[in-house]
């Protein structure tokens, strides 16, 4: 006994020797060109005689980044299934590429398959305007039908009936046009289609909506000349779908979603030339499930086999590239196999007769995928203090799990009485205690391929007291709304943290007037929310139906779009209402001047804050707009207000007045302020480095896509931390700058999310000290 197993393990340590002459797997060797949509810098020409594009752009957020980070995970997960991957715009090499060389590089290279990855903005006419379409939403995929003849590939260019004979122009790459009976082509449009439908519907079971996959003439899709489709992913004018195509893991998804239609793309294509040129002609190998967890045994059984006597079989499991097991030709055709690490595994059955002399007479591939369980790393809640009737989020931050669906549930206990629960799946718990007391919140994550009834549970605990004095709208700024999502109508009554997030809506909007949110839609919730409907010309009937926070979003997206300097003056209320009184130099309070806000006064402030060197404009004007507003958020924050939201009331307009008082007073004196250290944050780069001792300040956050002097800084801070390897900073927040800051925020036990925002800054600037 002791002795054969020797033997056994000797012969499977030959063959893990001889590995580099193991066969295939489905994909190895196939030749597949990942081609990321747009690239480079619009200012700049590139030597091929081309500007940069960004492709669509919302937010500052740009399209050739999210298809830049696709196409890179992308890259991984088929290099992992075995393909060569040839790409026509490298992942650290942000340049301009014409459609031209795009198709070149795909047909010069005689590639097996070709794939362009974009995204989607949708644009209506408002007024005569082009505005952000935000309904429109989903993802689609583009195909062109192509014609083979005389063992070419053609463009298929459209059919003509001259007499009783059918033919069809066909074009080649070159340009050269045809016209052939059409008896003589063959149309092969199924290839392209059918990986069409598979990309699609794969990215769609991700909660896309799926908008099908279409015939379209696309330059790269028209000339290329092996099965090549162009993906849209998704809408970046639809908020929740932009949330979802700037992050990091569901890029994975939508890369690993793309890659698994590609694997059953080409099964499809080999169960097919199986029964034309099979030695076996109906051999299947069934696979119990394709997607399991550690620790799950998966079957492996060959099928379709007349005779299984007649033959013997041999069986190969890769795992990542690498043979992880082997069993060599004997009687079983079925193994059960227990993986106990996550990863790609390539599985290829070989079969010949029993009497046979080859190598192998036949043989069969498939692959399954192996998870980790999810696992919640930690969970946290966004601030220390908690108050009765002040929200409060709580986040559960997961590592591991499939590319599916997370579902979460949260049970809120108040002592020993459970008193809401609530499900979702975005790990996040936006709760407003309602009672003094000890809280207690259990998470619960469960992946959606998991049998159990949860995978792994956390819990938090935190005290609820009641504030002493509220102070206005200090919950707003804790609670920055950047959107809404639908999940239901909701009208007076309605009760849950969707009112009290609709709320924050509407007072960050200026409607929403009370000092303090609730989980209950009240009275001043209605009317807010008539008000609100009235002046967007929806129907003000105080219900929040689906059009509602589409419109309320796209003005939440609005807010934070920068650049509005040059916008026109739509309203005029309050004209002469807050004025500059001439004679003191000195600010009136008279209203809430605020973001979207036009008058006379608003110049006045303009011309105040430039004075104090926060707004850094060349021109004043009547509309308060995005810079007008980091010039006072910046203002609040270094004149320690309490609350930087913003929006100028009484005390900020104090507290203006009080520095244009010591100004005039230190002008008089003849009198230079050499050390600037008061004002931190000035003009319109909302976040400076403050002299040596390089300190972050925050005022917005920064993510991929961001743009501007703070960019710069942060990177600046990343690069003396450490983080970030590059050798000049710039203001673009790209993946690198991106990758650097998770880095950090994993190594100091941040929500790892790429997001520049207060906490990670406040932690940089701790260890910057
Ligand atoms: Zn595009």
């Amino acid at each position: 006994m002791l002795k054969f197993y020797r033997k056994v393990t000797c012969l499977l340590i030959a063959m893990l020797m001889s590995s580099n002459i193991v066969f295939a797997g489905m994909l190895d060797g196939k030749k597949i060109v990942l081609d990321a949509g747009h690239g480079g810098d619009p200012k700049i020409r590139y030597e091929n005689g081309k500007y940069g594009d960004v492709g669509a752009s919302v937010n500052n957020i740009y399209e050739k980044n999210i298809n830049i980070a696709i196409v890179e995970k992308l890259s991984n997960i088929l290099k992992n299934f075995g393909a060569d991957i040839i790409y026509t715009r490298e992942p650290n090499n942000d340049v301009a590429v014409t459609l031209e060389e795009r198709v070149k590089i795909a047909n010069s290279n005689l590639a097996d398959m070709f794939i362009s990855i974009h995204n989607n903005k949708a644009i209506k006419k408002e007024n005569g305007k082009d505005v952000l379409n935000t309904e429109v939403s989903g993802t689609e995929v583009f195909y062109t039908k192509y014609v083979e003849y005389n063992g070419k590939h053609y463009i298929y260019k459209g059919e003509v009936k001259e007499g009783n004979i059918v033919y069809v122009n066909i074009q080649d790459v070159e340009g050269n046009k045809l016209k052939v009976e059409k008896t003589k082509v063959k149309i092969l449009e199924e290839d392209r289609r059918n990986l069409a439908k598979l990309v699609v519907d794969s990215i769609a079971s991700l909660g896309f909506k799926n908008r099908g996959a279409k015939q379209s003439e696309y330059y790269v899709t028209r000339y290329t000349t092996m099965p090549s489709i162009l993906i849209e992913a998704g809408f970046m004018s639809n908020p929740e779908e932009l949330k979802k195509l700037t992050n990091s893991e569901m890029q994975q998804k939508i890369a690993f979603k793309i890659a698994d239609a590609v694997y059953r793309y080409y099964e499809d294509v080999e169960k097919s030339n199986r029964l034309m040129n099979g030695f076996i002609k109906n051999l299947k190998l069934n696979i119990s499930s394709r997607y399991i967890f550690v620790g799950q045994v998966v079957t492996l059984k060959l099928d379709g086999i007349e005779n299984f006597d007649e033959f013997v079989y041999k069986v190969q499991i890769k795992k990542d590239g690498q043979v992880i097991y082997e069993k060599d030709y004997g009687n079983d055709f079925s193994i059960n196999f227990n993986p106990d690490s996550e990863g790609f595994y390539d599985v290829n059955y070989f079969i010949k007769k029993k009497d046979s002399e080859n190598e192998y007479d036949d043989k069969i591939g498939a692959n399954f995928i192996v998870f980790k369980l999810p696992s919640i790393k930690s969970i946290s809640a966004d601030s220390e203090k908690v108050y009765v009737d002040k929200p409060i989020k709580i986040k559960a931050d997961v590592e591991n799990g499939s590319y599916d669906v997370m579902s979460y549930k949260f049970d809120v206990y108040l002592g020993q009485k459970l008193v809401t629960t609530v499900s979702n799946s975005d790990g996040i718990l936006q709760y407003v205690p309602k009672a003094e007391g000890e809280y207690r919140v259990i998470c619960y994550v469960k992946d959606k391929l998991s049998s159990s009834q949860f995978d792994d549970k956390k819990e938090i605990k935190f005290k609820v007291e009641r504030q002493q004095e509220t102070s206005r709208g200090a919950s707003i700024n804790d609670n920055d709304i950047k959107r809404l999502l639908y999940s239901r109508d909701l009208s007076m009554g309605s009760q849950g943290t969707d009112v009290t997030a609709l709320q924050l809506a509407l007072k960050k909007l200026g409607y929403y007037k009370a000092n303090t949110t609730s989980l209950v839609f009240d009275n001043a919730t209605y009317a807010a929310v008539t008000e609100f409907q009235k002046a967007n010309a929806l129907k003000d009937n105080g219900t929040v139906d689906r059009q509602t926070i589409n419109k309320i979003n796209e003005l939440l997206m609005n807010l934070e779009v920068k650049n509005t300097s040059n916008q026109t003056n739509t309203t005029n209320s309050g004209t002469n209402i807050g004025v500059f009184n001439n004679s003191s130099q000195q600010l009136t309070y008279t209203r809430i001047l605020k973001y979207g806000v036009s008058g006379q006064d608003v110049k006045k402030l303009q011309d105040a804050l430039k004075k104090l060197g926060y707004l850094k404009i060349t021109a004043t004007t009547t509309y308060f707009g995005s810079s007008t507003k980091a010039a006072v958020v910046a203002f609040q924050k270094a004149n320690k207000l309490p609350v930087a939201d913003g929006m100028v009331d009484k005390s900020t307009i104090n507290k203006i007045n009080e520095l244009l008082k010591k100004q005039a007073t230190q002008n008089t004196a003849n009198k230079v302020d050499t050390k600037g250290t008061t004002t931190p944050s000035r003009g319109n780069t909302s976040q400076t480095l403050v002299n040596n001792k390089i300190q972050l300040v925050y005022t917005r956050p920064l993510r991929l896509g961001t743009s501007g002097q703070d960019v710069k800084n942060l990177q600046e801070a990343l690069k003396r931390l450490g983080y970030l390897k590059i050798t000049t900073t710039t203001t673009f927040f790209g993946p690198s700058t991106e990758t650097a800051l998770r880095a950090f925020q994993s190594a100091n036990k941040l929500t790892v999310d790429g997001i520049a925002g207060p906490n990670t800054i406040k932690v940089i600037n701790q260890k910057l000290k």
